[in-house]
């Protein structure tokens, strides 16, 4: 067996501890003699590891007691729809803000059900920065404010968020768990799981439950209903309940790692290695406004683009693999989530060090 370094955006590394894990209950779950894959969701077994998850997301996040937990289907993006679907009726507009390639996919979308008033936007700095939340227009009446505090394929983050009595949506697809946040600040948080979780397949919600009552059940497709989701207890059909699963062995990982101020404290000290490392030289560079860059999400560039090819296949070979930036930009983009041990990162950093001795 030879596991490589893996910098995939997506679907991403997983702990190897949690690997071997699944491996080694894989035929046969806590002595159910089948696997978790092919055991009934409504049985205690599957009960008991939905409870799990539920129970240790809420320990790592600290998620009170006003709010619920909702693992669906269909990935972040069946949300950009199923959010306006459920959380605009009475309502005839949300705010959102554009910070980036994956907000404005969550805009086209939400324009299908609602008039979206465009908060702000950094489109004219080219996604490198975020709009001064002081000169923001935020409409009162609008039935929340969408923001996503992590665009994945620009290599934007920001913590802090608007000053505003609306509730507030963030798609945390790839920063859930990698820093603290405050769960009471939002209205109601949502993450693709392949990323910080687990593997894809499912999607985390956690919303605050007098945001539930929205849900218009007279129209909503049944399995898109928040209400109908929190009230079944995740179970309207089938769940995908490997990669619940899986989920759950995750935040059983994080909880042994420390939680997540111990994680926090790791994806700072990778993120500034790499970025320093990429400031030191002329040969790379990374156009992100430096407080918004992003600790998960690293995208890079070499000063002479004809060697990118050369790059990537080098860096494959020696075993740092998937670090092609998104197909809509190109470039470079190294994904360090919590599963990206430091020595990743330093073996990527010397990997680059040689490479620039060699072509620079
Ligand atoms: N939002 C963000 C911030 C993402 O990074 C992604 C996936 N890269 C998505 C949404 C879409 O996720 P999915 O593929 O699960 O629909």
């Amino acid at each position: 067996m030879s596991r490589v370094y893996n910098f995939c955006s997506g679907p991403a590394a997983l702990p190897e501890a949690v690997l071997e894990k699944a491996q080694s209950e894989l035929l046969d779950w806590h002595g159910a003699g089948v696997s978790v894959m092919e055991m009934s969701h409504r049985s205690d077994e599957f009960v008991s590891i939905l409870t799990s998850a539920k129970a240790r997301l809420s320990r790592l996040l600290n998620i009170p007691d006003d709010y619920e937990i909702l693992f669906a289907q269909g990935g972040a993006s069946t949300l950009f729809a199923q959010i306006p679907a459920n959380l605009t009726h009475g309502f005839d507009r949300a705010c959102y803000l554009d910070t980036g390639a994956w907000s404005s996919k969550a805009i086209k979308e939400a324009k299908k059900y609602t008039d979206v008033i465009l908060s702000g936007s950094s489109k004219e700095q080219n996604y490198t920065t975020v709009p001064d939340f002081d000169a923001l227009t935020l409409d009162e009446k609008a039935a929340y404010l969408h923001v996503t505090p992590n665009e994945t394929i620009g290599g934007l983050e920001f913590d802090a968020l608007p000053d505003t009595e609306l509730p507030i949506v963030a798609d945390l697809s790839s920063t859930i768990l990698s820093r603290q946040i405050d769960v009471s600040k939002y209205g109601l948080i949502y993450a693709g799981a392949q990323k910080n979780v687990g593997p894809a397949g499912v999607v985390i919600n956690i919303i605050r439950k007098d945001l539930l009552a929205r849900s218009n059940n007279a129209v909503l497709p049944t399995v898109w209903s928040f209400e109908t989701l929190a009230k079944n207890d995740s179970m309207i059909n089938t769940p995908p309940t490997f990669a619940i699963y899986l989920a759950d062995l995750v935040f059983e990982w994080l909880e042994a790692q420390g939680g997540v101020a111990a994680m926090e404290k790791i994806n700072i000290e990778k993120a500034e290695l790499l970025y320093s490392a990429i400031d030191q030289s002329d040969f790379y560079s990374n156009p992100i406004d430096m407080q918004y860059r992003s600790r998960m999400n690293v995208p890079f560039v070499l000063a002479d683009a004809s060697l990118e090819a050369t790059f990537l296949e080098e860096s494959e070979r020696a075993g740092l693999r998937t670090l092609a930036g998104h197909r809509s930009v190109g470039g470079m983009r190294a994904s360090i989530y919590n599963a990206m041990p430091k020595s990743g990162v330093e073996a990527l950093i010397e990997f680059m060090s040689s490479f620039e001795k060699r072509y620079g």
